[in-house]
C-alpha cells in the first residue's frame, strides 16, 4: 500500500523520481527495525511530543514523499498542535509546490505555506531547501522534518532552532544532527506522535521539559543501532559477534 502511494504520487507530480529512491533506502531500513515501531523509538516520540508542546511556533515541513505517505495524518497533527505546514522541496518547483499544498487542502489542511509570498534564505544552505517562508520555518522555534537531507537539518540547528526528525536511518546525517530523531517509519510514527500530543497536552510545562531534558538523541540513536544488530545477531543464530 505504501508503494502504491507513492507511485501515485509520481503520477500526479507530487513526488519525483528521486523520492523514490529514498522510499526505497527506508524500506530496506524497516525491514532491518521489524517494521515495528520500537521501545526506543517510543521513547523519542514522547520527548518530540513534549518539545512540540513547550514550543511557541512549531512548523511541520512537508516534502513529497510525506505528503503522498501520511498527507492526512500531517494535517491531523497540525491541527491538533495548531502549526501550520510547510512545503520544502529539494527538488523545487512552480508547478509541484502548487500541487502538493491542493493536495494537503484538499485533505482539510487550513494554512499551508510555501514560501512564494514572503521567501526567506536558510544561512549556507545551497540547495533549493534553502528557500522558506519567513513567518514559517523561518520565523519557527522547532521544526518537524522527515525524510530530508542532512544538510538543512545541520542549518536548522546552526539557526538556533530545534529540529525532530524522522527517519529510518539511525547513521544518516539528519538523524545524527537533529535535537530528537525517531527512528522510525513515517507511516507508523506521525499518527503516534499526534496521539501522545494529545495525551500530554494535560501536563504542566515543567513535567514537559523534564522529559525533554531526561532525552538524550546520541545514546537514542545508538540503542536503535544495538536494537538491528541484536535482531540480526538472533535470526543469523551467531548471538555473538564473529571474530574475523
Ligand atoms: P543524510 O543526508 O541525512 O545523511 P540521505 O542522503 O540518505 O541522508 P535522503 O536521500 O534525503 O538522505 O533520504 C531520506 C531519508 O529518509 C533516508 O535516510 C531514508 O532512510 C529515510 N526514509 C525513507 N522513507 C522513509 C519513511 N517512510 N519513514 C521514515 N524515513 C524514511
Ligand atoms: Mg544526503
Amino acid at each position: 500500500m505504501e508503494r502504491e502511494r507513492i507511485v501515485k504520487g509520481l503520477t500526479s507530480g507530487i513526488v519525483v523520481p528521486e523520492g523514490l529512491l529514498a522510499h526505497g533506502r527506508g524500506e530496506a531500513l524497516d525491514y532491518l527495525l521489524g517494521e515495528e515501531t520500537t521501545p526506543v523509538a517510543m521513547e523519542a516520540i514522547k520527548a518530540a511530543a513534549a518539545l512540540l508542546l513547550l514550543s511557541r511556533r512549531p512548523v511541520i515541513s512537508v516534502n513529497g514523499n510525506a505528503a503522498a505517505l501520511v498527507g492526512e495524518e500531517l494535517v491531523r497533527l497540525s491541527r491538533e498542535l495548531g502549526a501550520p505546514l510547510e512545503v520544502n522541496l529539494f527538488y523545487r518547483s512552480a508547478d509541484r509546490i502548487r500541487r502538493i499544498k491542493e493536495h494537503l487542502l484538499s485533505l482539510g489542511a487550513e494554512e499551508v505555506l510555501t514560501a512564494e509570498e514572503d521567501l526567506v534564505e536558510v544561512p549556507g544552505l545551497e540547495s533549493a531547501r534553502r528557500l522558506v517562508s519567513r513567518r514559517g520555518i523561518y520565523s519557527a522555534d522547532t521544526v518537524l522534518v522527515m525524510m530530508e537531507d542532512g544538510d538543512r537539518t545541520e542549518k536548522l540547528v546552526a539557526m538556533g532552532k530545534k529540529v525532530i526528525a524522522v527517519d529510518l536511518n539511525p547513521l544518516s546525517r539528519t538523524a545524527r544532527a537533529a535535537t530528537i530523531t525517531i527512528v522510525d517509519n513515517v507511516t507508523r510514527c506521525i499518527p503516534l506522535l499526534r496521539e501522545r500530543v494529545a495525551e500530554m497536552r494535560r501536563l504542566s510545562r515543567e513535567e514537559l521539559d523534564s522529559i525533554v531534558r531526561g532525552f538524550d538523541n546520541q545514546r537514542n540513536l545508538r540503542e536503535s543501532i544495538a536494537l538491528i544488530s541484536k535482531r540480526l545477531a538472533r535470526l543469523s543464530g551467531y548471538e555473538e559477534p564473529l571474530s574475523d
